[in-house]
């Protein structure tokens, strides 16, 4: 592919009626980021496209607060009332002389640059005026009429963006369907409207519009954010230790300002990691007296409040155990009943591994207890 001679138009001009929502549908965030600075990521990234329009809304208050906005490769410009005008007005925009000119949708938050790449392939080999990705639909399909009959979905097929199109072949087409007061769903409609050709390539499924509420909160249930904890204490002479609120008789103890479950603070760790809240040190201080002889589980159970309030849910814990005594298999099916009542996740979400330092430094030597952890977090639905 022959780099920076492609213009990208994204259209962002739509006030997502749909949601009733006061926040337009591509700047409601997913896990941290916007549905448009995802849907931009890649023609930003892209080698390939060397100026990016983006059409907004003159009452757009949003555009100026996203990530993307200083960056020298982007222009803005207003949209009109329908799609067709927002696309026109964006092309008008342009000094520079493109051959192709590639339109995607800022409530498409899965693009992929593999996407860009292959529908640029198909419209240099297709020798078309338009190239757009589609998919197959896999439920039944009826139309709406009274009869309400049953339609051959094989003979239908789902169209997405983003969509390639020869400059020049564009801007006629668009200026005919506006000319005679023709709505344009998309940039391949306008050049089917104008009789001339297009070619289509396999999209992903996954590439979905941000539609209704539902839509979001079904990309919200693949995402997750991820986190990662580690404690050390140090062992002395004693008789039980706590792991995840349980004890264990052994011939030390932990020591520690608080209850010293090392195994719980591992996990509240890397909770407050994956919610991007700092780390435990910062609400638990070892230096507060209120802290002294700390219960861990109220910690574990501040850090489930903090979800809550971020409208986070645990997914899954993976911990590792890193002592040369106790031996924690005996114990590993009670800690893990704790930890799964603690953190209000089934068992079977929850790792929990034991391993030694084969008697290497102050782990091996006894004179120290460690766990890793690591949490997947989710948008709560
Ligand atoms: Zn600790």
């Amino acid at each position: 592919m022959n780099k920076n001679n492609m213009l990208a138009v994204i259209a962002a001009a739509g006030i997502g009626e749909r949601f009733g929502n006061e926040i337009p549908k591509q700047y409601l965030k997913i896990n941290g980021n916007t549905v448009i600075e995802r849907a931009v990521q890649p023609f930003l990234e892209s080698t390939h496209i060397s100026e990016i329009i983006i059409s907004v809304s003159q009452d757009d208050n949003f555009i100026q607060d996203q990530n993307f906005y200083s960056c020298k490769k982007i222009k803005y410009v207003f949209g009109g009332i329908t799609r067709q005008e927002s696309i026109k007005n964006a092309l008008n925009a342009v000094d520079k002389k493109y051959k192709y000119v590639i339109t995607h949708d800022a409530a498409r938050p899965n693009v992929t640059n593999k996407d860009i790449s292959k529908l640029y392939e198909d419209i240099t080999c297709s020798k078309a005026s338009c190239s757009f990705l589609y998919t197959h639909i896999y439920d039944s399909i009826k139309e709406v009429k009274s009869t309400d009959k049953t339609k051959d979905k094989d003979k239908f097929y789902l169209v997405q963006t983003p969509q390639i199109c020869i400059l020049k072949d564009l801007k006629a087409s668009l200026k005919k369907c506006i000319d005679e007061n023709i709505s344009c769903p998309d940039e391949s409609f306008a050049i089917e409207y104008a009789g001339l050709s297009s070619s289509k390539v396999l999209g992903s499924r996954s590439n979905i519009k941000i539609t209704e509420p539902d839509d979001l909160k079904m990309l919200n249930n693949f995402l997750v954010r991820t986190g990662v904890g580690f404690d050390l204490h140090r062992y002395e002479a004693g008789t039980e230790i706590i792991l995840g609120g349980h004890k264990i008789k052994c011939e030390y103890k932990i020591l520690a300002h608080s209850d010293g479950d090392v195994l719980l603070h591992s996990i509240a760790d890397s909770i407050l990691g994956a919610a991007a809240l700092g780390d435990i040190g910062i609400f638990f201080s070892d230096k507060d007296d209120k802290n002294k002889n700390l219960d861990s589980s109220d910690i574990i159970k501040y850090c489930l409040d903090q979800l809550e309030r971020l409208k986070l849910e645990i997914f899954n814990i993976d911990t590792t155990i890193i002592c040369e005594k106790p031996m924690i298999s005996p114990h590993r099916d009670k800690i893990l009943k704790n930890l799964s009542s603690l953190l209000h996740i089934p068992i079977s979400n929850i790792g929990l591994k034991a391993t030694t330092s084969e008697k290497l430094g102050i782990i091996g030597e006894n004179k120290a207890i460690a766990v890793q952890s690591l949490v997947n977090l989710k948008e709560k639905i």
